[in-house]
């Protein structure tokens, strides 16, 4: 239900709550917001507004479907046309200086005369060693050039699997302390995430080579940037035709590129001659999740090594730890007690010793080969779900964040000391700004981030992470990631003793070196307990509408997809004449509602991006959720039509008279606008209103359907359009609707 004011609206009467000129603010708030204050009474927002804390109420994860329209289980994510993503990409930047809402002061701009942070990864070199993991940072081509601008390096792609038609329930994603989700692979089918990723690497190559855009750096080496697909669950699946075509298309996607240069929009044509990647990636990494075997994971890997060529990495579950050990960690270490590891979880999928013997068979395999092999720590945990928060229906939930951190960082270790410092290891679990550097000095590469960034700030947390690297780095002396690892714990002599011992490297024995006393630290970090973990976001007094919030704007960069968005709007406040037809046409004008827009900028959500995720309802400071509250705009007719009966809108592209159509507790209405003789033409599908640009006030009626008694047509629904069309055309302000202008 993304319309719920408008339903409120319409089940309040005239002179309701609204009524009397009165804001939805009280006088106090209001007058607060010219304040700066923040203090134990007042909540502030990042633009300065503040609210008193007075009245707080607990954090309510709220429904899972609307009150009013039944919705599907999973909402459908539509890719965008390439055309309007490279032409969002040229003109956000010159609008207000940011792309897909993430603002220029975000960007990742590495440190003139800074730190070597180039890693390597199978046979690549990439900038840093950061990544967004496999996970909703990496769905859609928007969100895998947003990870590049803050800074990522290694993109690990979301998981393709042969079954692209899963059912995810809604909301999946609670990232309110720790991290939970109930997530999966791919929700795109899997011709589209193919048509995604290299969408994605060619708008990273747009931006890399656009000096008005990316820092010269990004050209360099600092720029360099390395694709790593993750592949799911079982080989058959693997082996099947469809995930068979999608390997082809990523190891070969010169027929995909030539389809998309030819889309780039002709005001950007110099992008057309760029040299974009067209062997898009060479790795993969396996998930192992869903109880899949060793032997079925060994030959997975022997098939994608052996017969695809590729170099893998095998993801390690965190019950290989043990039972004991783990929820010793879990329990009385951390203090998670409400916490209980599925049983299942121990008993299925890869066991530790194991896994000792298959890394390897399956690293002499890959070096046989000339390919490489390598292991990453770790899936996520699946633990029961003991809360109200996912869908019923989901009997697990797994599990994210610091407690994963600490867990993950203690089989690390351990493994290690099996498997021995020369195995590469890639790392993600509850990885963030702090403890971004000792990993890295780990030698893992990369190091991916998905809770984290789901965070307030979404991908702009990123550069805090790489800038805190430089940091560490300068406080050993090091000036590049090998000399990091030697000297970020003292180890450089120690290790040198083991490389002489033969077997390995100093690097590598410092890696593992490291390993043992950055586990040693996590566990004994309280901020990685329950304790420190509770902290909810706040929420205020209040309930989100269609148009105004106190505009904190947490909600645009928490959504992985940066689907929603901001658009401006005047400052509205009258009374509504609504316009009562008889069966003969004539009209009456009789009291309507009030309407009224008391905020400048406006939240809206573009639905074709938004899979209900429920992310930035968890940090909105009001109640309702964005993803629902906020009128929901469908990127075509189509897509608008597919998504009934929720309610949303759709802007038509009609450069001399633009339109929006919105559908409202089931009932459908068209507005049109005919500037040049300032009309506007508003129909609910059974009278069409012409109405009088300048006032409003002149309205002639036709008749669509006979009308078999009065027939009441509610200006407030007019007004609510009329706004919500202009407001999202209006080029001041970039979005997704009005990028590419074909729409204005
Ligand atoms: S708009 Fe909200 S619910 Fe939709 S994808 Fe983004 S964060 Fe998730
Ligand atoms: S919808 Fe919520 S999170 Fe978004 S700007 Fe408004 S108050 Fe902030």
């Amino acid at each position: 239900m993304r319309f719920q004011k408008a339903l409120h609206a319409l089940n309040r009467p005239a002179n309701g709550p609204s009524g009397g000129g009165e804001s939805r603010y009280t006088s106090q708030q209001i007058a607060l917001v010219t304040k700066t204050v923040t203090d134990k009474n007042s909540y502030a927002t990042r633009q300065g507004n503040v609210f008193p804390r007075a009245k707080f109420y607990p954090r309510v994860h709220i429904r899972h479907h609307s009150r009013y329209n039944p919705r599907p289980l999973m909402a459908e994510l539509i890719p965008a046309p390439f055309a309007d993503l490279v032409a969002r990409l040229h003109t956000e930047p010159v609008a207000q200086d940011a792309i897909f809402g993430l603002p220029r002061k975000k960007w990742f701009v590495p440190r003139p005369g800074g730190p070597d942070m180039s890693v390597r990864f199978h046979d690549g070199v990439a900038g840093n060693p950061s990544g967004p993991a496999s996970g909703p940072q990496t769905q859609m081509a928007q969100n895998i050039l947003l990870a590049f601008i803050a800074g990522a390096r290694i993109m690990e792609l979301k998981t393709v699997q042969v079954n692209d038609r899963l059912t995810i329930g809604r909301p999946c994603i609670d990232a309110t302390n720790i991290g939970f989700n109930i997530e999966w692979s791919q929700e795109l089918l899997v011709e589209q995430s193919l048509r995604e990723y290299v969408a994605g690497a060619m708008l990273v190559e747009i931006f890399r080579q656009s000096p008005g855009l990316a820092d010269d750096s990004a050209r360099g080496p600092a720029g360099r940037v390395i694709y790593d697909m993750s592949l799911g669950y079982n080989l058959e699946g693997i082996r099947s035709e469809k995930v068979q075509r999608f390997l082809d298309g990523m190891n070969d996607a010169s027929e995909m590129v030539r389809t998309l240069r030819s889309q780039i929009p002709s005001e950007y044509s110099a992008a057309r001659d760029l040299d974009f990647p067209t062997r898009l990636s060479t790795s993969v990494t396996l998930s192992t999740f869903h109880g899949c075997p060793a032997d079925e994971i060994e030959r997975i890997c022997e098939f994608l090594i052996g017969q695809r060529g590729l170099d893998v990495i095998v993801k390690m579950n965190p019950p290989m730890l043990g039972r004991e050990r783990l929820e010793h960690l879990l329990h009385d270490e951390l203090g998670f007690t409400d916490l209980t590891v599925m049983p299942s979880a121990y008993d299925t999928g890869l066991q530790y010793a194991e896994a000792v013997q298959l890394v390897g068979r399956l690293s002499a395999f890959a070096a046989a080969r000339g390919r490489r092999f390598g292991c990453k720590f770790s899936n996520t945990l699946e633990v029961a779900n003991h809360r109200q928060f996912f869908p019923p229906g989901n009997p697990s939930q797994y599990l994210s964040g610091q407690p994963l951190h600490v867990i993950t960082m203690t089989l690390t270790d351990l493994f290690r000391q099996s498997i021995g410092p020369r195995i590469p290891i890639s790392f993600s679990a509850g990885v963030d700004r702090q403890n971004f550097s000792p990993t890295v000095a780990c030698g893992f590469v990369p190091v991916t981030i998905c809770t984290d960034l789901l965070r307030p700030g979404g991908y702009g947390r990123l550069p805090g992470y790489l800038n805190s690297l430089a940091d560490a780095m300068k406080a050993v002396g090091a000036s590049t990631i090998d000399d990091f690892i030697l000297d970020a714990f003292g180890q450089r002599q120690g290790a040198g003793l083991r490389a002489a011992e033969g077997g390995a490297s100093a690097l590598q024995w410092a890696g593992l070196l490291n390993t043992t006393i950055a586990a040693e630290k996590a566990r004994r970090d309280p901020r990685y307990s329950a304790p420190q973990n509770r902290k909810i976001p706040v929420r205020i007094d209040s309930h989100l509408h269609t148009f105004d919030c106190i505009t904190c704007d947490k909600c645009i960069p928490v959504c992985p997809n940066a689907a929603n968005f901001t658009y401006p709007t005047p400052l509205s406040a009258f009374d509504c004449l609504d316009v009562v037809v008889d069966p003969g046409g004539s009209i009456q004008r009789v009291p309507g509602r009030r309407f009224e827009i008391t905020r400048e900028m406006q939240i809206a959500n573009y639905a074709d991006f938004c899979n209900e995720c429920g992310n930035c309802d968890t940090f909105c400071p009001e109640y309702g959720g964005p993803y629902i509250e906020k009128p929901g705009f469908y990127g075509s007719v189509e897509s608008w039509r597919r998504a009934a009966p929720r309610d949303g809108f759709v802007v038509e592209a009609r450069p001399d008279r633009p339109a929006i159509r919105g559908r409202i507790k089931s009932a459908e209405y068209q507005l049109q606008h005919d500037p040049a003789n300032s009309i506007y033409q508003w129909s609910d599908g059974r009278v069409e209103l012409t109405i009088a640009g300048i006032n409003h006030d002149e309205v002639r009626a036709r008749l669509l359907a006979g009308l078999s008694g009065a027939h009441r047509m509610d200006m407030w629904i007019f007004h609510t359009l009329r706004h919500l069309l202009h407001g999202v055309l209006d080029r001041k302000w970039i979005n997704q609707i009005n990028a590419s202008g074909r729409h204005s």
